[in-house]
C-alpha cells in the first residue's frame, strides 16, 4: 500500500461497506421469475446477482449485442473484419461493484490492463500528467496544487479558497440542498482561478460526465470530484481491457449468467409493460408477453421514458415514476465517437489514452491499436494505426461525419504527424443517451426503488445516496435492485461498496 493511501486510511478515505449483503438464504427458497430490459452494465450486473441466488431471470436486449453504451459489435472493414466499441472506457479503480461483478468471470481481473499516464493535451499549454498523482488524498491533492504547471503559489493565493471549500465538502444532503440549483460553471467562476488552471484542471474532467458546464448543476460536480479525486483511496488512474468489450465481457458474462439458469436474449426490445394482479407483464416488439414476479428496467434515460410512456397501466400502478419521465428522459448533449483506421502510425512517444482541453470538438483520443489486441495485430499487418477520437458533449445537429472530421483536424493542431496520415476506414456516430445532470434535476430523479412493487430502476442515470458515477453507478444500481427482489424473496443479498460518503471538510 502507497504511503500516500496508509495516510488516507486514518483519514477514512477507503473502501466502505454500503450494504453488507447476506442476511438470508443462498438461493431463493421457491420459484421466482425476473425479467430485467436492458442488456447493458446496469442490466447485466442484476442479472448475474439474481441468477446465481436461483431466480429465474430473462434479460432482453433490443440491440443484436449486448453491453448498450459499453457494447462492441464486428465491423466489416474492407480487408477483413474488425471488432468495432461503443468507444473507449477508463476502468478506474474505486469501481468496486462493477469490479465485483467482472471478477465473476476472471477473478484476478486479469483482462484489465493499467494504462500509464493520463495526460491531458491543450494547443495552449504544456501537457498536464493526472495519471501519476499519488492515489490517495490529501496527498493527491497537495502533489496536484505543488507539482502542476497549471497553478502556481501566486495563483492559490488570488482563489477564493472560501468558494474552493464545497469541493472539499461533499455531504450527499448538504451538497445537493446548497448547490444543485446552481451551474457547474458558475461554481468554477466563483473559484476565480487562472484560465489556464480552469482548462487544464476543471473544464476536461466536467466534461467526461457528458453535460455542458453551463447545463450542469454544480453539486453533481462537487459530488463528482469527490468520487474520482478527493474521497477515493484509488487515484485517477485506470486499468482498460486488452481485448474487445465482446470478447473480454459480454460474453462470458452471458455463460455466467446461462450457466445460473438465467436467458439472455438480443434484438429483444420491451415495448410496453403492464401490472396485473398476479404480477407483471412485460410485452416485447414481436407481441410475446414475458410474466415475471419483479422487473428490473436498466434503459438508458430516453428509452426509459419512453417505455414508461407507452405503459398506460404505469399511470395507476406507478404515479411518481409517470411524473418524473419527462424531465428524467431528456438526456444530456449529444456525444460523438469516430473510429479511424490510418494508414500510419503517430509518434511512438504518443500516450495511449490523452484528455484534451479548450478545443471546440476534440475532447479525448485513444490509440487503440497500443492497447486492444485485435487492433494490435491489425496495426502490426499493415503498418497502420487505430485512433478513436470522443466529443462528450457537442453541439446539436451536425452529423457524425462532420464531428469526425472537425474532430480529426483539432487532432492535427495538437499532433501535427496525423496530418500526414491517410484514412482507410471510418465508422462514426453521435448518440444522446446520457443521463443530464441539470440544475434543480437532483430532487426529481429517480431513485432504484418505485412506487410499484416489485419495479425496479437501475442505470448510470438513477440516483444513489452514497458516492458513485457511469459504469460504477450502473453496476450498484443493477445489484441493488437485485438486492430487492432477493430481500423480497427471503435470499441473501449482494454486498455494496463505495468511497469515503463525505467530504475531508464536510464535518459531521
Ligand atoms: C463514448 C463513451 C465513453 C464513455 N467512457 C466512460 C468511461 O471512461 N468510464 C466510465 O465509467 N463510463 C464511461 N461511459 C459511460 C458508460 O458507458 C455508461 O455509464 C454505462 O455504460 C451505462 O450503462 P447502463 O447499463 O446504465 O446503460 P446502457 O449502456 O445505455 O444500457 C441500456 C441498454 O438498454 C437497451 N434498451 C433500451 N431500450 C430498450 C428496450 N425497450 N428493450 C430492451 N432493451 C432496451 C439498450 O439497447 C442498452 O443496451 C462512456 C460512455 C460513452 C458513450
Amino acid at each position: 500500500m502507497a504511503l500516500s493511501q496508509k495516510l488516507g486510511r486514518l483519514i477514512g478515505v477507503r473502501e466502505q461497506v454500503v450494504d453488507p449483503g447476506g442476511g438470508g438464504a443462498p438461493r431463493v427458497a421457491r420459484q421466482t421469475t425476473a425479467v430485467v430490459v436492458g442488456g447493458g452494465i446496469a442490466g447485466m450486473s442484476a442479472a448475474v446477482v439474481l441468477a446465481e441466488r436461483g431466480v429465474d431471470v430473462t434479460v432482453l436486449e433490443a440491440a443484436p449485442t449486448l453491453g448498450g453504451r459499453l457494447g462492441a459489435w464486428p465491423e466489416a472493414l474492407a480487408d477483413g473484419s474488425q471488432v468495432n466499441e461503443h468507444g473507449f472506457h477508463a476502468f478506474f479503480r474505486q469501481y468496486y461493484n462493477w469490479r465485483s461483478i467482472l471478477r465473476r468471470v476472471d477473478p484476478t481481473l486479469g483482462f484489465l490492463k493499467p494504462i500509464p499516464g493520463y495526460p491531458i493535451l491543450s494547443a495552449q499549454w504544456p501537457t498536464e500528467e493526472f495519471g501519476r498523482l499519488p492515489p490517495a488524498p490529501p496527498v493527491n491533492l497537495l502533489a496536484l496544487l505543488l507539482r502542476s504547471p497549471s497553478l502556481r503559489l501566486t495563483d492559490l493565493r488570488g482563489m477564493d479558497r472560501d468558494a474552493a471549500l464545497p469541493l472539499l465538502s461533499y455531504d450527499p444532503v448538504r451538497t445537493y440542498a446548497e448547490f444543485d440549483d446552481t451551474t457547474a460553471d458558475t461554481l468554477l467562476a466563483s473559484l476565480k482561478l487562472p484560465d489556464r488552471a480552469r482548462a487544464m484542471l476543471f473544464e476536461v474532467f466536467s466534461h467526461s460526465f457528458f453535460n455542458h458546464e453551463a447545463e450542469m448543476s454544480a453539486a453533481e460536480m462537487i459530488a463528482q470530484f469527490h468520487f474520482y479525486l478527493l474521497g477515493n483511496p484509488e487515484g485517477l488512474a485506470f486499468d482498460c481491457p486488452d481485448e474487445d468489450y465482446a470478447t473480454a465481457i459480454w460474453q462470458p458474462l452471458t455463460r455466467h449468467v446461462a450457466q445460473h439458469g438465467g436467458r439472455v436474449r438480443t434484438g429483444v426490445a420491451a415495448t410496453r409493460l403492464d401490472r396485473e394482479p398476479d404480477g407483471w407483464r412485460v410485452t416485447t416488439a414481436d407481441g410475446t408477453v414475458h410474466p415475471a414476479g419483479h422487473v428490473v428496467l436498466a434503459v438508458d434515460p430516453p428509452a426509459l421514458a419512453a417505455l414508461v410512456a407507452a405503459s398506460p397501466g404505469l399511470v395507476a400502478a406507478a404515479p411518481e415514476l409517470v411524473v418524473r419521465m419527462p424531465a428524467f428522459g431528456r438526456p444530456g448533449p449529444p456525444y460523438a465517437v469516430a473510429r479511424y483506421w490510418l494508414d500510419g502510425d503517430v509518434r511512438a512517444d504518443r500516450a495511449v489514452f490523452s484528455g484534451v482541453s479548450r478545443q471546440p470538438t476534440l475532447d479525448s483520443v485513444t490509440l487503440y491499436h497500443r492497447l486492444e489486441n485485435e487492433s494490435r495485430r491489425w496495426a502490426q499487418r499493415t503498418g497502420g494505426a487505430v485512433v478513436e477520437l470522443h466529443a462528450y458533449a457537442c453541439d446539436e445537429g451536425v452529423p457524425a461525419g462532420e464531428l469526425a472530421e472537425r474532430m480529426r483536424a483539432e487532432l492535427v493542431g495538437l499532433w501535427p504527424e496525423v496530418a500526414g496520415l491517410g484514412v482507410r476506414e471510418l465508422r462514426a456516430r453521435v448518440e444522446a443517451q446520457a443521463p443530464a445532470f441539470t440544475p434543480g434535476s437532483h430532487a426529481g430523479r429517480p431513485g432504484v426503488r418505485t412506487d410499484a412493487d416489485g419495479l425496479y430502476l437501475a442505470g448510470d442515470g438513477i440516483g444513489t445516496d452514497f458516492p458513485s458515477a457511469l459504469m460504477e453507478r450502473s453496476a450498484a444500481t443493477g445489484i441493488i435492485a437485485a438486492n430487492h427482489i432477493l430481500r423480497a424473496e427471503g435470499a441473501a443479498a449482494e454486498p455494496v461498496h463505495s468511497v469515503r460518503p463525505r467530504g475531508l471538510l464536510a464535518g459531521k
